[in-house]
Protein backbone atom coordinates (compact mmCIF):
# COMPACT_ATOMS: atom_id res chain seq x y z
CA UNK A 1 0.00 0.00 0.00
CA UNK A 2 1.74 3.89 -0.92
CA UNK A 3 -1.18 6.67 -0.62
CA UNK A 4 -1.34 9.72 0.91
CA UNK A 5 -4.61 10.79 2.38
CA UNK A 6 -5.90 14.01 3.55
CA UNK A 7 -8.29 14.66 5.86
CA UNK A 8 -10.63 17.79 6.58
CA UNK A 9 -11.10 18.44 10.30
CA UNK A 10 -15.05 19.71 11.31
CA UNK A 11 -17.42 18.40 14.33
CA UNK A 12 -20.33 16.22 13.10
CA UNK A 13 -23.72 15.80 14.58
CA UNK A 14 -25.86 13.36 13.41
CA UNK A 15 -29.10 12.07 13.73
CA UNK A 16 -32.38 12.72 15.14
CA UNK A 17 -32.55 15.17 17.82
CA UNK A 18 -29.17 17.00 17.00
CA UNK A 19 -30.98 20.39 15.87
CA UNK A 20 -32.32 20.59 19.17
CA UNK A 21 -28.86 21.43 20.41
CA UNK A 22 -28.44 23.61 18.13
CA UNK A 23 -28.04 26.91 20.39
CA UNK A 24 -25.95 25.17 22.73
CA UNK A 25 -23.43 24.15 19.63
CA UNK A 26 -23.18 27.57 18.72
CA UNK A 27 -22.59 28.30 22.36
CA UNK A 28 -19.80 26.37 22.17
CA UNK A 29 -18.35 27.52 18.75
CA UNK A 30 -18.85 30.31 20.60
CA UNK A 31 -21.26 32.20 18.38
CA UNK A 32 -22.37 35.65 20.04
CA UNK A 33 -23.33 37.43 17.23
CA UNK A 34 -25.06 35.26 14.56
CA UNK A 35 -25.66 35.82 10.86
CA UNK A 36 -28.41 32.98 10.13
CA UNK A 37 -28.72 32.33 5.80
CA UNK A 38 -32.01 30.23 5.61
CA UNK A 39 -34.91 30.71 3.32
CA UNK A 40 -38.78 30.77 4.97
CA UNK A 41 -39.21 27.32 4.29
CA UNK A 42 -36.43 26.92 7.29
CA UNK A 43 -37.23 30.33 9.31
CA UNK A 44 -38.82 28.10 12.41
CA UNK A 45 -34.95 27.23 13.19
CA UNK A 46 -33.92 30.83 12.59
CA UNK A 47 -36.69 31.91 15.25
CA UNK A 48 -35.41 29.45 17.69
CA UNK A 49 -32.32 30.70 17.47
CA UNK A 50 -33.87 34.60 18.08
CA UNK A 51 -35.23 33.34 20.85
CA UNK A 52 -31.97 32.12 22.50
CA UNK A 53 -30.27 34.77 21.67
CA UNK A 54 -32.38 37.32 21.30
CA UNK A 55 -33.35 39.71 18.24
CA UNK A 56 -29.89 42.14 18.21
CA UNK A 57 -27.96 39.45 17.91
CA UNK A 58 -28.97 37.35 14.44
CA UNK A 59 -29.33 38.90 11.29
CA UNK A 60 -31.52 36.56 8.96
CA UNK A 61 -30.60 36.44 5.44
CA UNK A 62 -33.03 34.97 3.20
CA UNK A 63 -31.89 35.89 -0.41
CA UNK A 64 -30.53 32.51 -1.59
CA UNK A 65 -29.82 32.06 -4.76
CA UNK A 66 -28.37 29.33 -6.92
CA UNK A 67 -25.20 29.76 -8.12
CA UNK A 68 -23.63 32.28 -5.29
CA UNK A 69 -23.74 35.41 -7.49
CA UNK A 70 -20.86 37.92 -6.25
CA UNK A 71 -23.58 40.47 -5.47
CA UNK A 72 -25.89 38.92 -3.03
CA UNK A 73 -22.09 37.51 -1.02
CA UNK A 74 -21.11 41.23 -1.23
CA UNK A 75 -24.73 42.40 0.18
CA UNK A 76 -24.43 39.44 2.76
CA UNK A 77 -20.77 40.54 4.26
CA UNK A 78 -21.96 44.24 4.77
CA UNK A 79 -24.97 43.58 6.50
CA UNK A 80 -22.83 40.99 8.96
CA UNK A 81 -19.70 43.29 9.03
CA UNK A 82 -22.79 46.35 9.89
CA UNK A 83 -24.02 43.45 12.72
CA UNK A 84 -20.54 41.98 14.00
CA UNK A 85 -21.74 38.95 13.46
CA UNK A 86 -19.07 36.39 14.56
CA UNK A 87 -20.69 33.14 13.49
CA UNK A 88 -22.06 32.08 9.71
CA UNK A 89 -25.09 29.47 10.35
CA UNK A 90 -26.03 28.54 6.92
CA UNK A 91 -29.37 26.49 6.74
CA UNK A 92 -30.11 25.04 3.28
CA UNK A 93 -29.11 23.19 0.26
CA UNK A 94 -26.09 23.68 -1.72
CA UNK A 95 -26.86 27.16 -2.80
CA UNK A 96 -27.78 28.37 0.58
CA UNK A 97 -24.60 26.54 2.10
CA UNK A 98 -22.41 28.65 -1.04
CA UNK A 99 -23.79 32.12 0.36
CA UNK A 100 -22.15 30.76 3.77
CA UNK A 101 -18.27 30.03 1.77
CA UNK A 102 -18.89 33.26 -0.45
CA UNK A 103 -18.84 35.31 2.53
CA UNK A 104 -16.11 33.23 4.58
CA UNK A 105 -13.96 33.60 1.96
CA UNK A 106 -13.34 37.14 2.58
CA UNK A 107 -14.47 37.29 6.02
CA UNK A 108 -12.83 34.26 7.60
CA UNK A 109 -16.42 33.72 9.93
CA UNK A 110 -16.64 30.21 10.90
CA UNK A 111 -19.52 28.50 9.05
CA UNK A 112 -22.45 26.56 10.96
CA UNK A 113 -23.88 24.31 8.41
CA UNK A 114 -27.25 22.62 8.64
CA UNK A 115 -27.75 21.01 5.13
CA UNK A 116 -31.17 20.40 3.95
CA UNK A 117 -30.38 18.19 0.88
CA UNK A 118 -27.72 15.86 -0.10
CA UNK A 119 -25.33 17.65 -2.44
CA UNK A 120 -22.42 17.70 -0.01
CA UNK A 121 -20.99 20.77 0.05
CA UNK A 122 -21.18 21.24 3.87
CA UNK A 123 -18.39 18.82 3.69
CA UNK A 124 -15.97 20.38 1.65
CA UNK A 125 -13.74 23.64 0.98
CA UNK A 126 -14.67 24.15 -2.44
CA UNK A 127 -16.54 27.49 -3.34
CA UNK A 128 -17.80 28.32 -5.93
CA UNK A 129 -18.66 32.48 -6.69
CA UNK A 130 -20.91 33.60 -9.74
CA UNK A 131 -20.43 37.01 -11.80
CA UNK A 132 -22.33 37.11 -14.79
CA UNK A 133 -21.85 34.12 -16.38
CA UNK A 134 -18.68 32.96 -15.02
CA UNK A 135 -18.45 31.18 -12.44
CA UNK A 136 -15.06 30.93 -10.27
CA UNK A 137 -14.63 27.48 -8.30
CA UNK A 138 -11.89 27.23 -5.80
CA UNK A 139 -10.39 26.13 -2.96
CA UNK A 140 -9.66 27.37 0.55
CA UNK A 141 -9.40 25.99 4.00
CA UNK A 142 -11.30 29.19 5.60
CA UNK A 143 -14.41 27.96 4.18
CA UNK A 144 -14.81 24.45 4.96
CA UNK A 145 -17.81 24.39 7.73
CA UNK A 146 -16.43 23.68 11.14
CA UNK A 147 -19.50 22.43 12.44
CA UNK A 148 -22.24 20.21 10.39
CA UNK A 149 -25.61 18.95 12.13
CA UNK A 150 -26.74 16.56 10.15
CA UNK A 151 -30.91 16.28 11.59
CA UNK A 152 -32.82 13.96 9.45
CA UNK A 153 -35.66 16.06 10.43
CA UNK A 154 -34.52 19.03 7.78
CA UNK A 155 -34.97 16.51 4.89
CA UNK A 156 -37.81 14.57 5.96
CA UNK A 157 -40.14 16.75 4.51
CA UNK A 158 -38.13 16.88 1.28
CA UNK A 159 -39.65 16.31 -2.34
CA UNK A 160 -39.80 12.57 -3.28
CA UNK A 161 -38.70 14.46 -7.02
CA UNK A 162 -35.84 16.50 -4.82
CA UNK A 163 -34.60 13.32 -2.70
CA UNK A 164 -34.29 11.48 -6.23
CA UNK A 165 -31.83 14.12 -7.60
CA UNK A 166 -30.43 14.71 -4.17
CA UNK A 167 -29.55 11.41 -3.47
CA UNK A 168 -27.90 10.92 -7.32
CA UNK A 169 -26.12 13.67 -7.08
CA UNK A 170 -24.25 12.20 -3.68
CA UNK A 171 -24.80 8.78 -5.25
CA UNK A 172 -22.01 10.37 -7.98
CA UNK A 173 -19.73 11.93 -5.72
CA UNK A 174 -19.00 8.35 -4.44
CA UNK A 175 -18.80 6.55 -7.73
CA UNK A 176 -16.20 9.14 -9.23
CA UNK A 177 -14.70 9.05 -5.86
CA UNK A 178 -14.24 5.27 -6.23
CA UNK A 179 -12.12 5.71 -9.35
CA UNK A 180 -10.24 9.26 -8.86
CA UNK A 181 -6.72 9.50 -9.79
CA UNK A 182 -5.30 10.22 -6.51
CA UNK A 183 -7.99 7.75 -4.57
CA UNK A 184 -6.65 6.04 -1.23
CA UNK A 185 -7.62 3.27 0.46
CA UNK A 186 -9.82 5.25 3.60
CA UNK A 187 -11.55 7.56 1.25
CA UNK A 188 -12.26 3.82 -1.05
CA UNK A 189 -13.55 2.33 1.83
CA UNK A 190 -15.96 4.80 2.97
CA UNK A 191 -17.41 5.25 -0.35
CA UNK A 192 -18.25 1.87 -0.63
CA UNK A 193 -20.08 2.38 2.62
CA UNK A 194 -22.14 5.62 1.47
CA UNK A 195 -23.00 3.78 -1.58
CA UNK A 196 -24.83 0.93 0.44
CA UNK A 197 -26.45 3.35 2.37
CA UNK A 198 -27.86 5.39 -0.81
CA UNK A 199 -28.68 2.41 -2.68
CA UNK A 200 -30.43 1.12 0.50
CA UNK A 201 -32.47 4.78 0.93
CA UNK A 202 -33.03 4.62 -2.85
CA UNK A 203 -34.90 0.91 -2.51
CA UNK A 204 -37.13 2.27 0.39
CA UNK A 205 -37.59 5.50 -1.38
CA UNK A 206 -38.87 3.51 -4.52
CA UNK A 207 -41.18 1.00 -2.63
CA UNK A 208 -42.65 3.50 -0.09
CA UNK A 209 -42.67 6.62 -2.02
CA UNK A 210 -41.83 8.52 1.15
CA UNK A 211 -38.97 9.61 3.14
CA UNK A 212 -39.67 8.22 6.45
CA UNK A 213 -37.88 5.30 6.73
CA UNK A 214 -35.07 6.21 3.82
CA UNK A 215 -34.06 9.73 5.11
CA UNK A 216 -31.38 8.35 7.48
CA UNK A 217 -29.69 6.24 5.74
CA UNK A 218 -29.78 8.63 2.20
CA UNK A 219 -28.70 11.55 4.66
CA UNK A 220 -25.92 9.22 5.99
CA UNK A 221 -24.75 8.47 2.37
CA UNK A 222 -24.82 11.81 1.34
CA UNK A 223 -22.58 12.62 4.33
CA UNK A 224 -20.21 10.40 3.36
CA UNK A 225 -20.34 11.73 -0.49
CA UNK A 226 -19.51 15.40 0.48
CA UNK A 227 -16.55 13.39 2.71
CA UNK A 228 -15.39 11.82 -0.59
CA UNK A 229 -15.52 15.05 -3.19
CA UNK A 230 -13.19 16.88 -0.49
CA UNK A 231 -10.90 14.04 -0.47
CA UNK A 232 -10.09 13.03 -4.09
CA UNK A 233 -10.29 14.42 -7.31
CA UNK A 234 -13.45 14.16 -9.43
CA UNK A 235 -13.58 13.52 -13.11
CA UNK A 236 -15.00 13.88 -16.45
CA UNK A 237 -19.17 13.31 -14.50
CA UNK A 238 -18.11 16.28 -12.59
CA UNK A 239 -16.60 18.48 -15.38
CA UNK A 240 -19.66 17.41 -17.13
CA UNK A 241 -22.54 18.12 -14.93
CA UNK A 242 -20.43 21.42 -14.34
CA UNK A 243 -20.67 22.54 -17.61
CA UNK A 244 -24.24 21.89 -17.98
CA UNK A 245 -25.54 23.74 -15.26
CA UNK A 246 -23.06 26.69 -15.09
CA UNK A 247 -23.02 27.22 -18.63
CA UNK A 248 -26.32 25.97 -19.75
CA UNK A 249 -28.37 26.55 -16.43
CA UNK A 250 -29.47 23.13 -16.41
CA UNK A 251 -31.02 22.07 -12.88
CA UNK A 252 -27.94 20.93 -10.54
CA UNK A 253 -29.28 17.72 -9.50
CA UNK A 254 -31.20 17.05 -12.30
CA UNK A 255 -28.27 16.79 -14.58
CA UNK A 256 -25.92 14.29 -12.22
CA UNK A 257 -28.90 12.25 -12.11
CA UNK A 258 -29.22 12.27 -16.32
CA UNK A 259 -25.13 11.94 -16.61
CA UNK A 260 -24.39 9.49 -14.10
CA UNK A 261 -25.13 6.40 -15.75
CA UNK A 262 -23.98 7.21 -19.37
CA UNK A 263 -20.75 8.82 -17.64
CA UNK A 264 -20.28 5.40 -15.53
CA UNK A 265 -20.79 3.32 -18.93
CA UNK A 266 -18.18 5.90 -20.45
CA UNK A 267 -15.51 5.27 -17.80
CA UNK A 268 -15.91 1.75 -17.49
CA UNK A 269 -12.82 0.61 -19.94
CA UNK A 270 -10.79 2.88 -17.53
CA UNK A 271 -12.00 1.63 -14.30
CA UNK A 272 -10.13 -1.16 -12.58
CA UNK A 273 -11.93 -4.83 -12.58
CA UNK A 274 -11.84 -4.58 -8.56
CA UNK A 275 -13.81 -1.43 -8.55
CA UNK A 276 -16.15 -2.93 -11.00
CA UNK A 277 -16.50 -5.67 -9.26
CA UNK A 278 -17.10 -3.72 -6.23
CA UNK A 279 -19.71 -1.95 -7.64
CA UNK A 280 -21.32 -5.03 -8.83
CA UNK A 281 -21.77 -6.51 -5.71
CA UNK A 282 -22.93 -3.89 -4.10
CA UNK A 283 -25.85 -3.20 -6.75
CA UNK A 284 -26.26 -6.79 -7.29
CA UNK A 285 -26.19 -6.36 -10.71
CA UNK A 286 -23.39 -7.03 -13.89
CA UNK A 287 -24.64 -3.71 -15.09
CA UNK A 288 -24.31 -0.94 -12.35
CA UNK A 289 -24.65 1.88 -14.52
CA UNK A 290 -28.11 0.39 -16.20
CA UNK A 291 -29.07 -0.22 -12.78
CA UNK A 292 -27.99 3.13 -11.53
CA UNK A 293 -30.71 4.55 -14.40
CA UNK A 294 -33.17 1.86 -13.17
CA UNK A 295 -33.19 3.77 -9.48
CA UNK A 296 -33.10 7.16 -10.54
CA UNK A 297 -36.32 6.44 -13.53
CA UNK A 298 -37.78 4.55 -10.42
CA UNK A 299 -37.64 7.16 -8.10
CA UNK A 300 -39.23 9.27 -11.07
CA UNK A 301 -36.61 11.01 -12.10
CA UNK A 302 -35.77 12.34 -15.79
CA UNK A 303 -32.92 9.93 -17.61
CA UNK A 304 -32.66 11.38 -20.64
CA UNK A 305 -31.02 15.29 -21.61
CA UNK A 306 -34.01 15.56 -23.65
CA UNK A 307 -36.80 14.99 -20.60
CA UNK A 308 -34.74 18.23 -18.90
CA UNK A 309 -35.12 20.18 -22.04
CA UNK A 310 -31.50 20.05 -22.64
CA UNK A 311 -31.42 21.30 -26.47
CA UNK A 312 -29.76 18.16 -28.86
CA UNK A 313 -28.17 21.69 -31.06
CA UNK A 314 -25.93 22.68 -28.06
CA UNK A 315 -24.31 19.49 -27.68
CA UNK A 316 -21.23 20.51 -29.33
CA UNK A 317 -20.63 23.56 -27.70
CA UNK A 318 -21.18 21.52 -24.32
CA UNK A 319 -18.71 18.59 -25.50
CA UNK A 320 -16.28 21.21 -26.33
CA UNK A 321 -16.35 23.43 -22.84
CA UNK A 322 -15.87 20.08 -20.88
CA UNK A 323 -12.74 19.27 -23.32
CA UNK A 324 -11.29 22.71 -22.89
CA UNK A 325 -9.21 21.97 -19.96
CA UNK A 326 -7.27 18.75 -19.21
CA UNK A 327 -8.06 17.00 -16.13
CA UNK A 328 -7.45 13.63 -14.87
CA UNK A 329 -9.91 11.02 -16.11
CA UNK A 330 -9.51 7.42 -16.40
CA UNK A 331 -10.48 6.61 -20.14
CA UNK A 332 -9.36 9.49 -22.72
CA UNK A 333 -10.99 12.40 -23.26
CA UNK A 334 -11.73 13.69 -26.96
CA UNK A 335 -14.38 15.73 -28.39
CA UNK A 336 -15.78 13.60 -29.97
CA UNK A 337 -16.32 11.07 -27.74
CA UNK A 338 -18.08 13.51 -25.50
CA UNK A 339 -19.93 14.74 -27.87
CA UNK A 340 -21.56 11.03 -28.57
CA UNK A 341 -21.41 10.39 -24.80
CA UNK A 342 -23.95 13.64 -24.34
CA UNK A 343 -25.59 12.47 -27.28
CA UNK A 344 -26.07 8.96 -26.08
CA UNK A 345 -27.46 10.95 -22.75
CA UNK A 346 -29.73 12.70 -24.93
CA UNK A 347 -31.47 9.55 -26.79
CA UNK A 348 -31.43 7.52 -23.43
CA UNK A 349 -28.40 5.41 -25.04
CA UNK A 350 -27.08 2.69 -22.46
P1 LIG B 1 -30.21 24.16 -3.78
O1 LIG B 1 -29.56 24.52 -2.52
O2 LIG B 1 -30.20 25.19 -4.87
O3 LIG B 1 -31.70 23.69 -3.49
C1 LIG B 1 -32.54 23.31 -4.57
C2 LIG B 1 -33.98 23.74 -4.25
O4 LIG B 1 -34.49 22.92 -3.24
C3 LIG B 1 -34.09 25.17 -3.74
O5 LIG B 1 -35.25 25.74 -4.27
C4 LIG B 1 -34.21 24.99 -2.24
O6 LIG B 1 -34.90 26.05 -1.62
C5 LIG B 1 -35.00 23.71 -2.16
N1 LIG B 1 -34.78 22.90 -0.96
C6 LIG B 1 -33.62 22.71 -0.29
N2 LIG B 1 -33.82 21.85 0.73
C7 LIG B 1 -35.13 21.51 0.71
C8 LIG B 1 -35.95 20.65 1.51
N3 LIG B 1 -35.46 19.96 2.55
N4 LIG B 1 -37.25 20.55 1.18
C9 LIG B 1 -37.77 21.21 0.14
N5 LIG B 1 -37.05 22.03 -0.67
C10 LIG B 1 -35.74 22.18 -0.37
O7 LIG B 1 -29.62 22.83 -4.45
P2 LIG B 1 -28.58 21.71 -3.99
O8 LIG B 1 -28.75 20.63 -4.97
O9 LIG B 1 -28.66 21.42 -2.54
O10 LIG B 1 -27.19 22.42 -4.23
C11 LIG B 1 -26.77 22.75 -5.53
C12 LIG B 1 -25.74 23.86 -5.50
O11 LIG B 1 -24.72 23.55 -4.58
C13 LIG B 1 -25.08 24.03 -6.86
O12 LIG B 1 -24.86 25.39 -7.11
C14 LIG B 1 -23.76 23.28 -6.69
O13 LIG B 1 -22.75 23.78 -7.54
C15 LIG B 1 -23.45 23.55 -5.23
N6 LIG B 1 -22.62 22.48 -4.63
C16 LIG B 1 -21.40 22.83 -4.18
C17 LIG B 1 -20.59 21.89 -3.60
C18 LIG B 1 -19.25 22.29 -3.06
O14 LIG B 1 -18.52 21.44 -2.55
N7 LIG B 1 -18.88 23.54 -3.14
C19 LIG B 1 -21.02 20.55 -3.48
C20 LIG B 1 -22.29 20.22 -3.93
C21 LIG B 1 -23.10 21.20 -4.51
Amino acid sequence: MNFIYQSFANKIYFGHGQLKKLSSIVNESGGTRLFAISTNRTKAIVDELIKSFGPDHVSHFSKVVQHVPKMVVDEAIAIAKENRSNIIIAIGGGSAIGLAKGMALETHLPILAIPTTYAGSEMTHVYGISSGSVKTVGRDLSVLPQTVIYDPSLTAQMPVALAATSSMNAMAHLIEALYAHDGNPITYQTSLMGIRFLKEGMEQLITERSLENANANLQFGAYLAGKALCEVTMSLHHKAAHVLGGSFGMEHGEVHTVLLPYVLEYQMPGIAKTVISDLQKIFNDPHPSLKLRTFAGQMGSSTTLKAIDFQEQLIPEAAHLIVAKPFPNPVEITEKGIEALLMRAYQGEL
